[in-house]
């Protein structure tokens, strides 16, 4: 084990090795480089390795390390990839770690490939001969954009962990739950024409008009019928987010989009929301018959709850100190819960970090969260 590098190392390489993640296609980069470094530094901890290769993205990998046998266990669990950076607003080289004034630097410090040298370190000093139950490591690809590597993961896997906790920057409070996530585009079909005409053609404008009366009293049926207090934001929400239509004003417009997002509250389904938004615009397709539709943008990602009684929950609020608490942003926790593991997402760093320029772990976070990682090694695993 002489080769591994310490906690300051490990960082700096897995930070060298750009991941970043991006739906336009010149900043999109694989992550296989990452991938194979936790892979040999696990290896040499006696873990076994599964990479596997994550279909539909540009040479993307999940890394599966496993270390001991039998049922249950824990799997520590984060993404190996990052956001693009914006140049000029770093003070320094995002690929570099930079040490100053208490504070790590450097681009997935804290979201999240630091999570990796912090599991790296306290996976050195484990009693690795005393594992009564599995440890698992997961590292996931395209976790940025569409979350690929988590959707394939749990599509795929028998394995079925106790519990997990996904080391997002969360402060080191438990976070557990959040909203889901969907986004479509409506498209009115209309019929061009000369305006001095109009007739002769049906205008897609004037249709959309009215689809979007239709959402908006869809908008106020969600926050009427559903809420949640633990979020800032109680109600579902429905965002009307770009529109394009039309070419000219003297002519009938013969093609409208809508694109607009909705979030959903832990407890309802994207089936749920997706019926919803079918029953808002059926009278309208029924008025215009093959004029209306409406398709699906990305992947959604469901909303994600852990019960906050759970035998995971109570322990990391005692071990970290802090109440659980509900959160805006969207996680990989819903898929890795469909393994039928208890989970909740932990993790040291601020999501105030993440995505912005001069991301940084603060060194005051790092024997916290070695100590979080110990003890709950040690509850579940040994
Ligand atoms: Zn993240």
């Amino acid at each position: 084990m002489k080769n591994l590098p310490d906690f300051k190392n490990s960082l700096t390489q897995l930070i060298a090795n750009a991941s970043i993640s991006s739906t336009q296609a010149d900043w999109d980069q694989g992550n296989l480089d990452v991938i194979q470094l936790l892979a040999t530094w696990f290896e040499q901890l006696g873990f076994s390795i599964d990479i596997q290769a994550v279909p539909e993205t540009r040479n993307k990998y999940n890394l599966l390390a496993k270390l001991g046998s039998g049922e249950g266990g824990l799997l520590l669990a984060g993404h190996s990839d990052t956001v693009p950076f914006d140049e000029n607003r770093w003070h320094s080289n995002p690929f570099e770690v930079v040490d100053k004034d208490n504070k790590l630097y450097g681009l997935g410090t804290c979201d999240m490939k630091g999570f990796f040298a912090f599991i790296l370190q306290v996976c050195k000093e484990l009693p690795v001969k005393q594992l009564k139950k599995p440890l698992y490591i997961l590292a996931t690809a395209d976790e940025e954009t569409t979350m690929a590597g988590a959707r394939f993961f749990t599509q795929t896997q028998t394995t079925k962990p106790d519990v997990a906790i996904i080391g997002e920057p969360t402060n080191l409070v438990p976070v557990v739950m959040h909203k889901g996530h969907m986004s479509h585009r409506i498209t009115i079909h209309g019929k061009s024409g000369h305006s001095s005409k109009p007739s002769l053609g049906v205008n897609a404008i004037e249709i959309m008009y009215q689809v979007i009366g239709q959402l908006m009293m869809l908008k106020e049926k969600l926050s009427l019928s559903y809420n949640n207090q633990a979020f800032d934001v109680t109600a579902p929400t429905l965002n009307l987010g770009a529109i394009k239509g039309g070419d000219n004003a003297n002519r009938i417009c013969g093609h409208c989009e809508l694109d607009i997002d909705m979030r959903s509250l832990p407890g309802m389904t994207d089936d749920e929301l997706i019926l919803l938004l079918s029953e808002a615009l059926k009278p309208l397709a029924e008025k215009y018959p093959n004029r209306v539709s409406f398709e699906e943008l990305h992947p959604s990602s469901p909303s994600f709850e852990q019960n906050h009684n759970s035998e995971l929950v109570t322990l990391a609020q005692e071990i970290s100190g802090h109440q659980c608490c509900a959160v805006n942003y969207a996680t990989e926790a819903p898929f890795i819960q469909q393994l039928g593991c208890q989970t909740i997402v932990l993790g040291p760093g601020s999501i105030d970090q993440a995505h912005q320029p001069n991301e940084f772990l603060a060194h005051s976070e790092i024997d916290k969260t070695k100590e979080i990682l110990v003890q709950m090694i040690q509850r579940y695993c040994l």
